[in-house]
């Protein structure tokens, strides 16, 4: 059973209008190989910190609320926990949202990991914030994102075009 993956979080927010566009859930996952100088959540760094449960314990914080449209996967890094996000992801995009996923990693780097529960949770993602936050390059009129250098990606016209498609969407409207 996918809902019995383990998945090592930090915290959920259970209605946010920052995370991403509309009101979404959001999941931050424990675990972060980047270290960012100056990265918000510091605390989600430790590979052995926060909580350790099942996606469907996860999930069901969640999934009564219903004037929710999307869920984000933050952090932390939900890349290092590829399946989970994947199912995560997957019980999402059963109810019609749409997903949003953090990562430190660059669009790059994620389109050659070999990891096939890498290739899964981008496959079901629409919007991805890409790359590490940059002390140096921190804005705070950036939209959904902390630094200049990363960039809202359109992950299923991404997909299509094998390059990296900039998200162009609105407040109101899915990629
Ligand atoms: S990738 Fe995100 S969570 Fe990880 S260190 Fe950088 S800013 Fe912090």
């Amino acid at each position: 059973m996918t809902r019995d993956l383990p998945i090592r979080w930090a915290g959920i927010v259970e209605e946010s209008v920052v995370d991403g566009p509309g009101l979404r859930a959001v999941v931050f996952f424990q675990g972060c190989p980047h270290r960012c100088p100056g990265c918000h959540n510091p605390e989600t760094w430790d590979e052995q910190g926060g909580h350790l449960h099942t996606v469907g314990q996860v999930w069901e914080y969640i999934q009564d609320h219903p004037l929710l449209r999307g869920i984000t996967l933050s952090g932390g890094e939900p890349f290092c926990q590829p399946a989970a996000g994947a199912e995560l992801a997957r019980l999402a995009k059963d109810k019609g949202w749409e997903v949003m996923v953090y990562t430190g990693y660059l669009w790059e780097e994620l389109v050659q990991n070999p990891q096939p529960q890498v290739r899964e949770l981008l496959k079901l993602t629409d919007i991805l914030v890409d790359g590490p936050f940059i002390l140096a390059q921190r804005d705070l009129g950036l939209k959904f994102r902390g630094s200049g250098n990363q960039r809202l990606i359109n992950v299923p016209a991404s997909l299509v075009a094998s390059r990296p498609v900039l998200w162009e969407g609105d407040d109101d409207g899915l990629v």
